[in-house]
């Protein structure tokens, strides 16, 4: 368990920032080296105090020095924007190669909720998602009770077995076919599995996301009592959010364990393949991937040297990369008449989806303008007719960015093709 921390700190990193600007694209030195944009905020607004992590540290030393009013009105509005509009997706993070590097999406977030208790967070679209989570736990302003109407199309829905399938409230309320074709891989696979039916709540990731801590925690502890209280062996889910918040944060930020072994669809089907009980018919598809920031690059885990025994006293190490790269792309390429072919960016240097960090509620131009950018790079590569994702909410803001540019690329989540070659 870790805990929060204050802004204080995290200044003992994000001062050591060097404004060398490496975090404003993806460079690798290869061979062949490459070099793209990766930061969705800093290319929409076209300002070095929006781009990277490097523009948080120089707000983070402005807040704290007060060496701005945030008294001021415009001052306020100028700030809440320059810190709620990053999708904290990580793309600088994995570029930063200093000590700041391990602390920074933490530190983003952290500078949400200094600015939520100084009143100038989060955002209305935030706001209005909170009140709709406390009433109904969900962030759409559905009812509770329709969380479940997917349900009506599952044969034989149980509320018990080994496997419990956490839907999460995109795929149960805005994409159902995504639920409904991950019950359905469960079934054909003959998996033990259930569902937590009234009993599942909002993961907890976009209050998180928006800097908030007091609704995320009851929600967190009502779905660990829950699952744990019930003897669940492992919950399963399709979303990449939940994926973060199920299986690393509940534990990390207020050390409630999961005794469960919280598993993404795409490891999930990738360990039933490597034991053989993974049949899987022909699909004719050309196809790109499309890594979630949250379960990619946001899972790697970096060593630091806090007694300054190997380096210094806080020193970046070493990053250990735990997240899910590999997994959906194997179950991709086991696929007979799949071929798939990456993005120019892809894994801990791919390019967000435009949607998360409260990004689409917030600022839906600014998501529709990454997702637009990430199609075209989709249709840059020869041949692509399907975008893959293993997460409805990646899938719909691509989705969306593909109806707005006129798109013959379609996009699917991993787990839909998945089910139609069972
Ligand atoms: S955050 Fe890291 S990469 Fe970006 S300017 Fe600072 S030291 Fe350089
Ligand atoms: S987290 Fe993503 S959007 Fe935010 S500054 Fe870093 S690269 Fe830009």
């Amino acid at each position: 368990m870790e805990n929060f921390k204050d802004l204080k700190w995290y200044s003992q990193f994000f001062r050591k920032c060097s404004k060398c600007g490496t975090c404003k694209s993806a460079y690798s030195y290869g061979p062949p080296p490459t070099n793209a944009t990766i930061c969705p905020q800093g290319e929409y607004y076209k300002l070095d105090s929006y781009y990277g992590s490097r523009s948080k540290s120089f707000l983070g030393h402005a807040i704290l020095e007060n060496k701005v009013d945030l008294t001021d009105p415009a001052i306020q509005e100028d700030m809440q924007r320059a810190i709620f509009s990053c999708n904290v997706c990580g793309g600088c993070q994995s570029q930063c190669m200093l000590d700041y590097k391990p602390w920074i999406c933490d530190y983003i977030e952290e500078m949400r909720h200094h600015l939520v208790n100084m009143g100038i967070g989060p955002t209305k679209a935030e706001k209005a998602y909170q009140e709709k989570i406390v009433k109904d736990h969900n962030p759409y302003g559905e009812t509770h009770s329709s969380r479940f109407n997917w349900h009506k199309d599952v044969k034989d829905l149980k509320t018990d077995g080994d496997t419990v399938y956490f839907a999460g409230c995109t795929a149960s309320y805005r994409r159902t076919e995504i639920a409904k074709s991950t019950a359905s891989v469960l079934t054909k696979l003959g998996e033990d599995w259930g569902v937590m039916a009234e009993n599942e709540y909002c993961c907890g990731s976009p209050l998180l996301r928006a800097g908030l801590r007091e609704e995320p925690e009851k929600l967190a502890q009502h779905n660990v009592d829950y699952i744990n209280d019930q003897g669940f062996k492992t919950v399963v889910t399709a979303c990449s959010g939940c994926y973060k918040v199920l299986g690393k944060e509940y534990e990390k930020w207020w050390g409630l364990k999961l005794k469960a072994k919280v598993m993404h669809t795409s490891e999930y089907l990738e360990e039933k393949m490597n034991k053989g009980g993974l049949k899987l018919n022909k699909v004719p598809a050309t196809v790109t991937y499309h890594d979630p920031c949250h379960m990619g690059r946001h899972l790697n885990h970096y060593e630091v040297d806090w007694d300054g025994k190997k380096q210094w006293k806080g020193a970046f190490i070493e990053v250990d990369k735990p997240g899910l790269y590999e997994a959906p792309r194997n179950v991709l390429k086991a696929i007979p008449g799949v071929e798939l072919k990456e993005m120019y960016r892809n894994r801990d240097n791919s390019f967000c989806c435009g949607a998360g960090g409260g990004i689409k509620a917030s600022y839906p131009d600014l998501a529709l303008n990454t997702a637009k950018t990430r199609v075209e790079e989709a249709e840059n590569v020869e041949g692509v007719q399907k975008i893959i994702s293993p997460c409805p909410f990646c899938v719909t803001n691509l989705g969306d960015g593909a109806k707005a540019l006129g798109s013959k690329v379609e996009t699917i989540d991993l787990i839909q093709i998945v089910d139609q070659a069972l």
